[in-house]
C-alpha cells in the first residue's frame, strides 16, 4: 500500500492494520520468544527468534521509518543503547566528530567510546558550519548533530553539515529527539542516520524506556545496525514496542499542541522581569530563528530553558514553587517538567548555574503561564 503523505494519517496508519485472525484493532502484543518452523525447516512468516524480531518491534520500526522517510529503522532498549549501535561503525583511527554542547549522556558516551575504541574524538562548535568544516578537514567517519540541542536549544544547520560531512567522507548522525519527524525531518536536508531517544516524544508519556535508528537510503548500513542489534542482545521488548507504536499515533497531535503551549509560555517569560534570558528557536530574538524556521517547518518543538535573574539559588525557588510543572529530570511527556539542569549534569556542564529546562506538556497554556506567574513573584 502507497504510504500516505498526511502526518496525523502516517502517525495512525503506518504499519497498523487489524489483526487478520481476530480483527482486533489493537495490535496483540506477542510476547512469544520463538515461533514455529515449517515442516520444511523454514521459516515462511519471518520470525524465528524475539532477540532477532517480533511482530511488535517490526511494527514500531516500519511506522518510524514511515515517518522519518527512510528506508528502515532499529529499535534499541534505550537512546544511548540506539547511539552504541551507531558508534559501532567507528574503527580504530577513525574520526568522530562531535558538538560542544548537546545532551550530555551522549556527549560522556562520545568521549568513552572513541577512547576504548582508539579512534579520535573532535569537538567543535556546532553553531558555526566554518569550525564543522574545520572539524572534519582531512576526512571523518562519523559527525555527530542534535538540533535543537539539550538543553541550550541551539541549531546546527543540517543541509550544511550534511554537505560539509559528505565532502569528508563522513555519514551526518542526526539525533531528532528534541524536534520529533513531526518539527524536523533530517533526512530531508541530507543526513543518513536518525536517532531518537523514543523514551521521550515518540514514548510520549513518560513511561517506557526506548531509543531508535532510522536510515535515510543505505541497506548496508540497516543491515549492520541490525547486526548489532543481534550481537549486543539490546533490542526493545515487545510491551515496550507496542507502547511505543501505540503512543506514535497521537505524535503530531500531541507534539503540536506542546510547540503551540511552548510558543506563548517562551513569549510570556520572554516579557518576565524577573527572567535574565529566554532560549526557544520560536524566539524571533534567538540567534538562530531564520534557520531554524527554514529547517523546522512543522514547529519549533517544546522544549524552552530560561535563565532567572538572582542566580541558582532564586532558580532553585521557583522550580520549587511551581505547582503544575513537576521537578523532574527527562522531557517529551504530556505532563510538563521543570528541572535544575547543571545540577542534573554535575561537573563540567556548559549549563548556567541559573537555568531552568521546561518540557511543555500538553495542559492548556494559560494553566502554564499562571503557575509560571506565581512561581517567579
Ligand atoms: N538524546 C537526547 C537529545 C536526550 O535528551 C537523551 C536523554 O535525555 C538521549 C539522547 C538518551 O536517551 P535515553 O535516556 O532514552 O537513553
Amino acid at each position: 500500500m502507497k504510504t500516505p503523505s498526511g502526518l496525523n494519517t502516517r502517525c495512525v496508519h503506518a504499519a497498523h492494520a487489524p489483526e487478520p485472525v481476530t480483527g482486533a484493532l489493537a495490535e496483540p502484543i506477542y510476547l512469544s520468544t520463538t515461533f514455529e518452523r515449517d515442516a520444511d525447516g523454514g521459516y515462511p512468516r519471518g520470525y524465528r527468534y524475539s532477540r532477532e524480531g517480533t511482530p511488535n518491534r517490526s511494527a514500531l520500526e516500519s511506522c518510524v521509518a514511515a515517518l522519518e522517510g527512510g528506508i528502515g529503522a532499529v529499535a534499541f532498549a534505550s537512546g544511548l543503547a540506539a547511539n552504541m549501535a551507531v558508534l559501532d561503525l567507528l574503527a580504530a583511527g577513525e574520526r568522530l566528530v562531535a558538538p560542544l554542547e548537546g545532551y550530555y549522556g551522549s556527549l560522556k558516551q562520545f568521549a568513552a567510546v572513541s577512547r576504548s575504541r582508539g579512534a579520535t574524538l573532535e569537538v567543535a562548535d556546532f553553531r558555526d558550519p566554518a569550525a564543522i568544516e574545520a572539524a572534519v578537514a582531512g576526512g571523518a567517519r562519523l559527525l555527530w548533530a542534535e538540533s535543537p540541542t539539550n538543553p541550550l536549544l541551539n541549531i546546527v544547520d543540517l543541509k550544511r553539515a550534511a554537505a560539509l560531512a559528505h565532502a569528508a567522507g563522513a555519514l551526518l548522525v542526526c539525533d531528532n529527539t528534541f524536534a520529533t519527524p513531526v518539527c524536523q525531518r533530517p533526512f530531508d536536508l541530507g543526513a543518513d542516520l536518525v536517532i531518537h531517544s523514543a523514551t521521550k516524544y515518540l514514548g510520549g508519556h513518560s513511561d517506557v524506556l526506548g531509543g531508535i535508528v532510522a536510515v535515510r537510503e543505505d541497506a548496508a548500513l540497516l543491515e549492520r545496525l541490525r547486526a548489532w542489534q543481534q550481537m549486543a542482545g539490546s533490542p526493545l521488548a515487545p510491551f515496550d514496542c507496542w507502547l511505543l507504536r501505540r503512543s506514535i499515533a497521537t505524535l503530531a497531535l500531541r507534539v503540536r499542541a506542546q510547540c503551540c503551549g511552548a510558543l506563548e509560555v517562551a513569549r510570556f517569560l520572554a516579557a518576565h522581569p524577573a527572567v535574565e534570558r529566554v532560549f526557544y528557536p520560536g524566539l524571533e530574538s534567538h540567534p538562530a530563528h531564520a534557520l531554524a524556521a527554514a529547517q523546522m517547518p512543522g514547529g519549533f518543538g517544546a522544549m524552552l530553558s530560561v535563565c532567572i535573574a538572582g542566580g541558582r539559588e532564586v532558580a532553585m525557588r521557583v522550580a520549587a514553587r511551581t505547582r503544575l510543572f513537576t521537578r523532574a529530570t527527562s522531557l517529551g511527556g504530556v505532563e510538563s517538567l521543570v528541572e535544575h539542569r547543571a545540577s542534573i549534569e554535575g561537573p563540567g556542564t556548559r549549563a548556567p548555574d541559573n537555568l531552568l529546562r521546561l518540557s511543555i506538556g500538553i495542559e492548556e497554556p494559560a494553566d502554564l503561564l499562571e503557575d509560571l506567574g506565581q512561581a517567579l513573584a
